[in-house]
């Protein structure tokens, strides 16, 4: 089920990133000009240095869409966190609150979108792959959930004054991620749906340590683990086999 790329063939997906970003302040599509990107958020922790950054170049909204964090409590637990974030980051451009290191005066206020929680609908995609380790067709087949979601959101709003520029992820911020299997994916749904997907690998040019950084700066909730029950299981199992204790 898995695209897997060899070394050879794997993208810089971090490059062309930049080289949009380029090309758009090239084309004076910048401040009030600059594009709207819908961008799907897994939580908080990972959504900071990919806000922290792509608010500088455009107009975004955070499409908050996880049913895959199938229990309740963490499942609203992440998403306060990821509004808190974002009411933080609003206040800095509200307040013109700009250090030169946070952000510059270019950067754009950020909105957040929720979609409705459907945990069972995810079960049901999954069903056959609760054992398939992190990383696996698991996994392939939630980000195919999140993005085909995100794409049909932006596409609903197509023609109209919310219109979407660009969509993607901040998936590809986690080095537990794979940004080839994710912009591919990403990259169908805009094929399907008529869109512009923003290729991505959040974690390189040191992204994933700044959100490190960003995390401990707002105080912010990491969970240690993906998301799903699977993902718990797993995580905790290690931590057993860590401490030698027998499951
Ligand atoms: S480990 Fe994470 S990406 Fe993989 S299926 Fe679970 S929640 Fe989805």
């Amino acid at each position: 089920m898995q695209n897997r790329t060899t070394s050879q063939n794997r993208i810089n997906y971090s490059r062309q990133t930049e080289k949009i970003i380029g090309d758009l302040a090239k084309a004076g599509r910048t401040g009030e000009r600059a594009p709207r990107l819908l961008l799907h958020s897994c939580c908080a922790p990972c959504s900071s240095h990919c806000m922290e950054y792509l608010r500088e170049h455009f107009r975004l909204t955070v499409f908050y869409y996880n049913p895959n964090i199938t229990v309740s409590e963490e499942y609203e637990k992440r998403l306060a966190e990821e509004k808190r974030l974002i009411a933080a980051y609003n206040r800095q451009v509200e307040d013109r609150n700009f250090d030169g290191m946070h952000s510059t005066a270019s950067a754009h206020r950020i909105d957040i979108l929720e979609a409705p929680y459907d945990p069972e609908d995810w079960f049901a995609a999954v069903r056959g792959l609760e054992n398939c380790p992190e990383g696996g067709d698991r996994c392939t087949v939630c980000f195919e959930m999140r993005l085909r979601k995100t794409a049909q959101t932006a596409a609903s709003l197509k023609n109209t004054t919310q219109s979407f520029g660009f969509f993607t992820t901040t998936l590809t911020i986690s080095p537990l991620k794979d940004a080839q299997r994710l912009n591919a994916i990403g990259l169908r749904m805009a094929q399907e749906y008529g869109l512009v997907w923003l290729p991505s690998d959040f974690k390189k040019k040191d992204g994933y340590k700044r959100s490190i950084e960003l995390s401990r700066e707002f105080d912010l909730y990491r969970q240690n683990y993906c998301g799903c029950v699977f993902s718990k299981r797993d995580s905790e199992k290690t931590v057993l086999e860590k401490s030698g204790e027998r499951l």
